[in-house]
């Protein structure tokens, strides 16, 4: 069957979203790959589509369970031959699945990186018609990145042991370093190399100073997500519960989740979550790593993530069906504090000063005044308008502002009369007179611009300098050594001028705002509902989550379309002819006694 076919029969697709055709071609020439594509770009198609293709079987390594089994399940589901090996599995359980495989029987075959040490595994996996492998999370071989997983560095056999099998590699994150790294460890040949916008148009982000713990703010948005389904994410497993139950007492179906809960009952709240049975989880960073449930409306962080790697991947689990999902993150100085506290701990290591560069990156990008979504793909060296109105920072353009440009010249002159050679605490401390013996020791008190700057606290400062540092006034050099840039000359002399929103430096006072609605979603609201029940009813009939028999796109689709034929059926997003097949019939009578 021809790509376009197989496209929309299997999953019920009627184009290519941009970058996918291209992989899939690439595969299928058996070119060696590096995709990198936000969540919810649709990286599973880019491989999947071609192994049914090809001859043979396609060999996934993954790194979660729970990731490999959704995807299992969703391949079953449109009739795609798919198995996984775990260690979870019993010993029957693999020989049979090593007997389907052996068979020809299995198309796509899930295993955990672990595996590859295991000599017994590589050894049969030479004696099966493997057509490509394809790393999946392929940002975990890198120790610069974020979620490093030692035993993603066995991946580097792949190619020793199977030099003649291409290899396609994805990830939702990682900079052009990373990216780098991935290519080397993995030692792909010549890879064709795909980066997709980093641009989740669908996103609204936002992030607010947290007040006190966060809760009346956290009660604010959720009165515009009523029964959406979401994650709130908080740093310990203590406020989890605490913050579930403050929620459960506003009549709010909330339940914590995180890595010390009895397993039991871990299970049962993912289950309850995915199936749409509860709509709220409060989890550690333990939960939603490869979670597949599209229909995630929005994600809370109630304190900051740390690094910007995290922040994205977490919020990028809501909206993964394109319909408008919405972020916010709470922060406040403490956070920080309790972060550098872990670092602080680390071995004096190059890798010491990369985790703080991460940690100043996202405390930058929380303060910060630009495009958050151009914020974000800056970071991983992509580059994007601003979104004009999917953030808080362009739909809020006329907070008030303050002119600093005297106090910003006064910073700036400061780091030059210091010689462009000291840390910004250093030079704050000069600006504002202080009497320390490294200051009066560098002659520092003799300076035209020591002690010019008490009109702000130090705190106050350190905000000035983020701001130049946004703009790129500032530079960071070694050891933390803040240099003018260009621009920053400019400021000095008189050329530019500089301003800053007036809440940062008066944080205390900070406002709770008014979220608008940001839904405006055109369907109706009714006949969704019922065709939500039947939705849940099929799937539990046949034990499988509900977006896999359709998602809510599909059902919004739905309400407007109301089809009447399989025809018009077929024309509406994510319904092929298996899902036809399956489901069609009972969606059709249920919409004709609807519009009866
Ligand atoms: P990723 O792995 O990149 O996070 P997925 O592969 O899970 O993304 O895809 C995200 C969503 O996009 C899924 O709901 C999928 O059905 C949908 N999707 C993928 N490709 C297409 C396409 N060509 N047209 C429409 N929807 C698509």
């Amino acid at each position: 069957m021809k790509k376009f076919e197989l496209l929309e029969e299997y999953f019920g697709h009627k184009s290519f979203r941009p970058l996918q055709e291209e992989v899939v071609d690439a595969i299928l020439d058996l070119k060696d790959i590096l995709m990198i594509l936000p969540t919810g770009g649709g990286k599973s198609l880019c491989y999947q589509l071609p192994s049914l293709m090809m001859g043979g079987v396609t060999v996934v390594v993954s790194p979660l369970l729970a990731l490999m089994h959704d995807q299992v399940v969703a391949l079953q589901a449109n009739s795609i031959s798919a198995a996984m090996l775990s260690s979870m599995q019993t010993h029957e359980e693999s020989d049979q699945i090593e007997k389907r495989l052996k068979k020809g029987m299995i198309k796509l075959l899930y295993v955990a990186p672990e595996r590859l040490t295991n000599s017994y595994f590589i050894s049969m996996l030479h004696y099966i018609n493997i057509n490509f492998f394809v790393v999946d999370e392929a940002h975990c071989v890198s120790e610069w990145g974020h979620e490093f997983r030692e035993n993603y560095r066995e991946l580097s056999l792949l190619k020793e042991q199977f030099p003649d099998i291409p290899i396609a590699a994805f990830t939702a994150t990682a900079t052009n370093s990373v990216e780098r790294d991935i290519a080397n460890q993995l030692k792909l040949d010549n890879p064709l190399r795909v980066r997709g916008s980093l641009f989740r148009s669908n996103l609204t982000i936002k992030a607010q100073h947290r007040i006190k713990d966060g809760r009346l703010q956290l009660l604010e948005f959720l009165k515009s997500h009523r029964g959406d389904a979401g994650i709130i994410y908080t740093l310990s497993r203590k406020s989890t519960e605490a913050i579930a139950q403050f929620l459960q007492t506003k009549g709010i179906d909330a339940k914590p989740y995180h890595a010390g809960m009895p397993t039991e009952v871990k299970n049962s709240t993912y289950a309850d979550f995915v199936s749409d049975r509860i709509s709220i989880v409060v989890a550690t960073i333990a939960f939603g790593m490869g979670i597949d449930k599209s229909n995630i409306r929005f994600v809370v962080h109630m304190s900051m993530p740390k690094t910007l790697e995290n922040f994205y991947q977490e919020i990028g689990r809501s909206g993964r069906d394109g319909l408008e999902a919405e972020t916010l993150l709470l922060f406040s100085a403490q956070d920080i504090v309790q972060q550098k506290f872990f670092i602080d701990d680390l071995p004096d290591t190059p890798y010491k000063q990369h985790v703080y560069n991460k940690l100043d990156s996202i405390v930058r990008f929380a303060n910060g005044e630009e495009c958050r979504h151009q914020t974000i793909a800056k970071y991983f060296d992509d580059d994007i308008d601003r979104c004009m109105d999917k953030c808080d920072n362009c739909l809020e353009p006329d907070i008030k502002r303050i002119d600093i440009t005297t106090a910003s010249r006064k910073l700036l002159s400061a780091i030059y009369r210091t010689s462009q050679k000291f840390g910004l605490h250093y030079v704050v401390d000069v600006l504002r007179g202080s009497r320390e013996k490294r200051v009066l020791e560098n002659h520092h008190d003799k300076l035209s611009v020591y002690g010019i700057g008490d009109e702000y606290s130090k705190a106050q400062w350190l905000t000035i300098a983020d701001r130049l540092l946004e703009l790129g006034a500032v530079e960071i050099g070694e050891f933390k050594v803040y240099k003018l840039s260009e621009f920053g000359a400019e400021i000095i002399r008189g050329v530019q001028e500089v301003d800053l929103r007036e809440d940062r430096l008066t944080v205390k006072k900070s406002i709770i705002k008014k979220i608008a609605d940001s839904f405006s979603d055109d369907y109706d609201q009714e006949i969704f509902e019922k065709l939500k029940s039947l939705r849940t009813e099929i799937a539990q009939a046949n034990n499988i989550p509900p977006y896999i028999v359709f998602s809510d796109k599909t059902l919004k689709e739905l309400t407007i379309k109301l089809p009447k034929t399989k025809e018009d059926m077929l024309m509406v997003h994510g319904i092929g002819e298996v899902k036809y097949e399956r489901y069609g019939a009972k969606f059709l009578a249920l919409i004709s006694e609807i519009a009866r």
